[in-house]
Parts: C-alpha cells; sequence; structure tokens
C-alpha cells in the first residue's frame, strides 16, 4: 500500500459551514488521489457533524470501483453508548457511506479513560462480532495517551490488528505525547500503525520563520508539510500517513514527493530534531514552579515562559499567545518588575537564565 491516506476531517466547506461540504472540490480531491494509485481513505462516525461519511458516499463511493479504495471510519466512544447505541452508530455509519463492509474499523480515540469504558461496555466484543459476520475487515483503535496506557491495552487485547497514533517530528520526543514511545510498543507488540496529525494540526506546515528557512535552505523545493509527512512515512512500521487535506493543491503537493517516495535521511532527520527545538523548547521550562514561590515580586515566570513558547511555536498563535500575557499580567508581576534577585536561577532544575528570559518575553509579548 502506498504510504499516503486521504484523511476526510477537514474537507473544504461552502461558506465556512462544516455540514456543507463542497462535493464538486472533493471529487476533483479525490479523483486526482485515486488517479494516482493511492487507496486509503480515513473518516469517522463524527467528522463534519456525520457529513464526512456522506461525502466519502458521494464523491468516492458512487463513483469508484469498491476494489480501487479503502476506507476506515470510527466508533466514536465519547458518549458511553450501550450496545443498542453502538450498533445504531454501526449501521449509520453503512448507510452513511453506501458500503456493504467497511475495511477498517476503529474504536474512536481511546485513553486509559475510555479503555475503561471500551472494556466494560463489551465495545472490544462488538468489534470481534462485527469482523466475524465480515461486516468490518479489520479491527483497531485511534489513541491519545502514553506509551504505558498503550502497552496495557494492547496486552489485554491482542488481536486488535492495528493502532492509529498522533505521530510527528515535533511530538516525536514529547513527554505528554509520547510519539515514539508509542510508535516503539505498537512495533514491539507487531501492530502497524497509521499516523494521523502528522503535521499536527497544519502548524508544521507553516512554522516559524527559523525553522521555514532551515527546512528551505536544505530543500528549495519542497514545502514545510512535505518533511512532516516524510518523516511519519519514513518510519518502517507505518503502514500510513493520513493528511487532511482540505484544497486541491495540497493534494498536488502530497502527491509530488509521496509519488517517488524517498525516505528522510539521517542528514534530514538532524535537520528536523533541530527544527522540533526551535519549535518546541525556545524556553526549555518545564513548569516545575520551582523559582515562583521565592520571587518577591510575584512574577507568574512559567505562565509567562508558556505563552512565549506558543507564540514561538506557532506563528498564527502570536495574537492569542499576547492576550494570554496580558492576562497573566492581571495576576501576576511584570517582567519588567523584575529587581535580578536571581533567588529564581538558583531554583530552576533547568538552569535557565530567567531574568534575560523574562526580559526577552516582555520584548515580544508586550
Ligand atoms: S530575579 Fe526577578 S524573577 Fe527572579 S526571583 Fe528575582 S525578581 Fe523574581
Ligand atoms: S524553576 Fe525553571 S523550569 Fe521550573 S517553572 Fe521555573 S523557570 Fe520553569
Amino acid at each position: 500500500m502506498k504510504k499516503l491516506g486521504f484523511g476526510l476531517m477537514r474537507l473544504p466547506c461552502i461558506n465556512g459551514d462544516g455540514k456543507n461540504i463542497d462535493l464538486e472540490k472533493v471529487k476533483e480531491m479525490v479523483d486526482l488521489f485515486l488517479a494516482h494509485g493511492y487507496t486509503y481513505f480515513d473518516t469517522a462516525y463524527v467528522y463534519h457533524g456525520g457529513f464526512s461519511e456522506v461525502a466519502f458516499r458521494e464523491c468516492v463511493v458512487k463513483r469508484h470501483p469498491r476494489e480501487s479504495f479503502t476506507v476506515t471510519t470510527k466508533l466514536p466512544l465519547f458518549p458511553n453508548p450501550d450496545r443498542a447505541g453502538m450498533e445504531r452508530m454501526f449501521g449509520e455509519s453503512m448507510e452513511r457511506l453506501g458500503v456493504d463492509y467497511i475495511d477498517y474499523y476503529w474504536l474512536h480515540a481511546l485513553n486509559r479513560g475510555s479503555y475503561q469504558f471500551a472494556v466494560s461496555s463489551g465495545a472490544f466484543d462488538y468489534l470481534r462480532e462485527l469482523k466475524a459476520q465480515g461486516k468490518i475487515k479489520h479491527m483497531g483503535f485511534s489513541f491519545h495517551d502514553n506509551a504505558e496506557t498503550l502497552d496495557k491495552i494492547l496486552t489485554e487485547q491482542p488481536d486488535m490488528e492495528f493502532v492509529q497514533l498522533q505521530l510527528n517530528y515535533l511530538d516525536w520526543e514529547d513527554k505528554g505525547v509520547q510519539s515514539r514511545l508509542c510508535y516503539e510498543v505498537a512495533t514491539k507488540h507487531g501492530k502497524p500503525v497509521i499516523v494521523m496529525e502528522p503535521i499536527k494540526g497544519g502548524s508544521l506546515a507553516n512554522p516559524v520563520k527559523k525553522v521555514e528557512k532551515m527546512l528551505k535552505d536544505a530543500e528549495p523545493d519542497m514545502s514545510c508539510a512535505s518533511w512532516a509527512i516524510r518523516f511519519a512515512a519514513s518510519l518502517p512500521n507505518v503502514m500510513v500517513v493520513l493528511s487532511g487535506m482540505s484544497e486541491l493543491w495540497q493534494v498536488e503537493d502530497n502527491l509530488s514527493y509521496m509519488d517517488d517516495f524517498k525516505p528522510v535521511t539521517d542528514e534530514e532527520k538532524a535537520i528536523l530534531e533541530e527544527a522540533a527545538k526551535e519549535l518546541k523548547f525556545a524556553i526549555p521550562c518545564t513548569a516545575c514552579r520551582y523559582c515562583t514561590d521565592g520571587c518577591p515580586m510575584n512574577i507568574n515566570i512559567p505562565e509567562i515562559f508558556a505563552a512565549y513558547n506558543r507564540m514561538k511555536q506557532d506563528i498564527h498563535k502570536k495574537w492569542e499567545a499576547r492576550e494570554k500575557y496580558a492576562e497573566i499580567l492581571k495576576t501576576s508581576g511584570s517582567p519588567e518588575d523584575c529587581i535580578g534577585c536571581e533567588q529564581c536561577v538558583n531554583a530552576c532544575p533547568q538552569h535557565l537564565e530567567i531574568p534575560k528570559l523574562l526580559s526577552e518575553c516582555a520584548g515580544d509579548l508586550g
């Protein structure tokens, strides 16, 4: 299978109405995708308020041979459905999609809490029954939690065949997302990985200027998004990387480097490691708050650093970060109040030059 999948969660819409999908645009996009030999489509019961599945039926199922594509959809557990609720939602998905079997059917967005519900409500058993009946070909789950939880689920549910993970070069070593660790757990259990959020909700397609320059200097003709998708697709245990395409030019861009896919080289990986540092750790504060109690000026240092990091991470968040900064200052001393006593510096396990960094934050956020 070619390693690019079409995510159907950010489809073009008319007048910004998420339920009013521009089907003519989608037809153009999916036709091009299929014409290049790609087959994997990913939707969910909840995407576009249910209209993503309908759009897929109208644009793909009704217009292309069944054997030319595969479809994934997902059973949501957020409404805490009972067995009848699961059956109703599965039936609705089948009807909306207009298919008589689903290639891949996932439990949607498992974490440690929803996993307990999935077990107690019999959701895994429901998937097993659907598979035995031939209504779905493969079963698995999408996942948002840490590697330890993933290990527990895969140990306790060893017949789940695939895992869909949030994985991108920015979250690869992130302590919260744990992309790498989760990928390694899935690999250890022999489960192929489907990647979601390879460009982190689009933010890696438009990174801060410094990162954009790093990538463009290395590959002037390649989009920033291409680096992110290639990073994920280069991992050997990744079966497919989903891209939530909204415009025809995004399909064209993705095909331009995925048609003749070349894994990222060691040199390129090193560039992405540097890029991740720029995007993520403008100030490597871990928000431990060891610095705040002793500050005579009551400066909320970690919150200010967090706002600054948000701005550095995503240029589109600049105004959001500035608003956040203004809000913080309503209850915190200002960086301009800092008297340079360095109590915070002595307390900081990350050895940050806090007064100097605060001054930079004030300059950029103020
Ligand atoms: S150096 Fe500034 S921020 Fe640090 S404790 Fe002193 S007054 Fe607070
Ligand atoms: S002590 Fe250092 S790492 Fe901890 S919150 Fe303060 S600045 Fe951040």
